[in-house]
């Protein structure tokens, strides 16, 4: 079954928790019909428990952490594991955000152990994937975002139902104000649907939502919603703000 689309939230190293509370209370998604998309934010984990404690419980919205360590306790001081992100009331995990990619330097092999952590500790996870400009322009798109993928799918469940997201974020578009056309998007969640398919099985590739982000904002995300293949977005600025991540989240609600 086609998965309900997701509109998810990363705040990356924004909003303490007296600004997260203020963000929930202004947050009305109660305003929302009840065909609405999932709703996820990725707060900085000193405001996990405050986002926890404001958000709305109906309808939903999910909360996770935007990285985990692999480890899962020990002396690794400043890391976070995924027990402990967990056991903190987390659901989900970003993992492998271009940020953590290209000013962290986290490599696909690093990306790999984060998400079988993650699923050993109950997260799901939402794997960030995209290729730069330059590799984009050097037409290694479909090499690079495959290689991304490839490297995590050994961890990746074919059940359908163990929960397990997606996001094609082509580096060149995010916090640039460019975004990708809806057609560019359906391409590359194309590429990345079929590997699935063909690596996992179709009920895998079917059930598995592919997310676009990359400068989404209230006045695209509609279109790059009802584009082919794309199954909901991810948002880094436009999410800081209640009214327009609502707007956004009105924007994923299905058609028909
Ligand atoms: P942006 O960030 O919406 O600010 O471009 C997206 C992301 O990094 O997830």
């Amino acid at each position: 079954m086609k998965p309900r689309p997701v509109v998810a939230g990363n705040w990356k190293m924004n909003m303490d928790p007296r600004e997260t509370r203020e963000f929930f209370r202004d947050f009305h998604s109660d305003l929302l019909p009840a065909r609405r998309p999932d709703l996820l934010v990725f707060p900085p984990f000193v405001s996990l428990a405050a986002a926890l404690e404001a958000r709305p419980e109906d309808p939903q919205v999910d909360i996770g952490v935007q990285n985990i360590f692999w480890e899962e306790s020990g002396a690794f001081t400043g890391e976070v594991s995924a027990p402990l992100a967990r056991a903190a009331g987390a659901s989900h995990a970003l993992i492998g955000h271009s940020e953590r990619r290209h000013v962290f330097g986290e490599r696909n092999e690093e990306v790999a152990r984060k998400v079988e952590a993650a699923l050993r500790a109950g997260l799901v996870p939402v794997v960030c994937v995209g290729e730069t400009l330059d590799e984009r322009r050097a037409g290694r798109l479909e090499e690079v975002i495959l290689e991304q993928l490839d490297a995590i799918l050994p961890q990746v469940s074919p059940d359908p139902d163990v929960a397990f997201l997606l996001a094609y974020e082509p580096v060149w578009a995010i916090g640039t104000g460019e975004t990708a056309t809806p057609e560019d998007a359906s391409q590359a969640h194309g590429v990345l649907r079929t590997r699935l398919r063909k690596v996992l099985g179709d009920s895998r590739a079917v059930a598995t939502p592919i997310l676009y982000g990359g400068s989404v904002k209230p006045e695209n995300a509609a279109e790059l919603m009802r584009a082919p293949g794309v199954d909901g977005v991810l948002v880094g600025g436009a999410s800081l703000d209640p009214v327009s991540f609502l707007a956004i989240a009105r924007a994923g609600v299905p058609l028909t």
